[in-house]
């Protein structure tokens, strides 16, 4: 049996790049823009977001000009980073979304539901190869108070024996297995897929092209880069955790570090000793909480659980890594599953996410309804993306539909103050969360933060 000091060194010798975008597959980058263009829709941003959104405006309308222009490369950022776990919620999880939206949690699920069908669908539609599992997803207790918020009487509630059938760690005290609304899929490969299918439909993308700015142009906006410029009558912006373009949402959300560790292929007895013959994504129970899943390979990726954020909302490459995340990321690892012990990290890798203080997306316009944009997604937008780009699309077109009806579509979160009191605020909150997970109790801060809605999550 291999020492547990060697699992404080499995992460030492893996590649420091997101495994998804660790492929000979990947696509070669577009050029950048050169010279000026004209385009009926102007999409910022090749993350999910913009990227669902040129293909639905040409699926909306094939006549519609589209011009998407990403800052770098076509899921670059968060889209290419994360876990993978493709969730039909609209509002970060059902609990956060009925307490906000209690009258209208029920019409939020069925739409999200739809959303969730319809990328099955637009996968299969166009034959993107992305490894999509409708596998649902297992949230485990590990404490005996996360446990005590589980009803046990509920149809998919799993007790600690049968959710150790599924999968086998000695940490699991009960649990649930939402077996509709997760899939699970490879990131990277769904946006690519996205992007071809954009491209073939008569997008027009370009890469390695930051927007520097928005300026009102006679009856359009001009989006103005280092080398041309395009000038649309309508625009989507899709720019996530970046800081937006419109100057009045800088505050409303924060980029917060989130990572990730993936191992090497398990052998075919090292996934015999923890079962999982199901492939479902899993998730703890924690504040701080572990999402983790299985790949094509047989690999396991395995992230969370810190979220950090950087004073005065800095974003920037050498955030991307974080030793000790990592070190505490594998020793929860190997307590989590000890019959893997010896196990060895192949990649691990960081990424930022744009968390508000309702956890999930908002929505809006500017400049008389010629701007629009989605960001907030807090850390849970692979799924809901789809959803963002198809109210962007709505709430540009002028006309009122069943998502731009929504109150979670016409109301807008708290933003976070400036600094130092955004960044002094969630080190309390921080401090506070790591507190109760250990306690079981949430102290007066987030009791006061709980009374008025809002919170920092990831
Ligand atoms: C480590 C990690 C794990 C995650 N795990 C999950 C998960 O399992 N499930 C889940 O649902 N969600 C997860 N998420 C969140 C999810 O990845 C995001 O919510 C989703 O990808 C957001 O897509 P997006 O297009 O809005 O943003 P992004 O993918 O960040 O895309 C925004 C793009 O805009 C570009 N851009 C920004 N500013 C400009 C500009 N001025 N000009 C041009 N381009 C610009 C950026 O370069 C970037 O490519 C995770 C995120 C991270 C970081």
């Amino acid at each position: 049996m291999t020492a547990p000091q060697d699992n404080r060194t499995s992460w030492s010798d893996a590649a420091p790049v997101p495994f998804w975008l660790d492929t000979p597959d990947r696509p070669p980058a577009r050029p950048a823009l050169a010279g000026d263009l004209t385009t009926d829709l102007a999409v910022v941003g090749g993350g999910f977001t913009g990227l669902w959104t040129a293909l639905m405006a040409k699926e909306r309308d094939p006549a519609c000009d589209v011009v998407l222009i990403e800052a770098g490369r076509i899921a670059g950022e968060a889209t290419g980073r994360n876990g993978g776990f493709c969730s039909a919620s609209l509002t970060h999880g059902e609990a956060n979304g009925r307490d906000r939206w209690p009258d209208e949690y029920d019409q939020l699920h069925r739409l999200g539901m739809e959303n969730l069908d319809e990328i099955a669908a637009t996968i299969e539609r166009y034959g993107i190869d992305c490894d999509f599992r409708r596998t649902g997803e297992l949230a485990v207790a590990t404490r005996p108070h996360e446990l005590a918020d589980y009803d046990s009487s509920a149809p998919d509630f799993l007790d600690a024996e049968a959710l150790r059938r599924e999968v086998d760690s000695p940490t699991y005290l009960g649990g649930t297995w939402d077996r509709e609304g997760t899939a699970m899929l490879d990131p990277a490969r769904l946006a690519w897929g996205l992007a071809a299918a954009a491209e073939a439909a008569g997008v027009v993308i370009v890469e390695h092209t930051p927007v520097r700015d928005l300026t009102a142009h006679g009856d359009g906006t001009t989006l103005v880069t280092g080398t041309g410029s395009v000038t649309a009558r309508r625009v989507a912006l899709a720019t996530n955790a970046f800081p937006s373009l419109l100057k009045r949402l800088r505050f409303h959300t924060v980029p917060v570090y989130d990572y990730v560790l993936m191992t090497e292929p398990l052998t075919d007895d090292q996934l015999a000793s923890i079962g999982w013959q199901h492939r479902q994504g899993l998730s703890d129970s924690g504040n701080q909480f572990h999402y983790y899943r299985i790949t094509a390979d047989n690999r396991i990726l395995w992230g969370g659980y810190d979220a950090i954020y950087h004073f005065g909302r800095r974003i920037g490459p050498k955030y991307d890594h974080r030793p000790q995340t990592y070190a505490t990321l594998a020793a929860n690892f190997f307590e989590t599953f000890p019959q893997l012990s010896g196990l060895q990290f192949s990649h691990h890798w960081g990424g930022v996410i744009d968390t508000c203080t309702r956890f999930c997306a908002f929505f809006g316009t500017a400049r008389d309804g010629a701007v629009a944009y989605a960001t907030g997604y807090t850390g849970l937008g692979v799924g809901a993306s789809r959803f963002g780009a198809n109210v962007m699309l709505d709430l540009l077109s002028g006309e009122e539909t069943e998502r731009t009806r929504l109150e979670m579509v016409r109301s807008k979160p708290l933003p976070f103050p400036p600094e130092p009191f955004a960044w002094i605020g969630i080190q309390i909150t921080t401090w506070s969360l790591k507190r109760a997970d250990r306690t079981g109790r949430r102290n007066l801060w987030l009791r006061l933060l709980d009374r008025f809605g809002l919170g920092f999550d990831s």
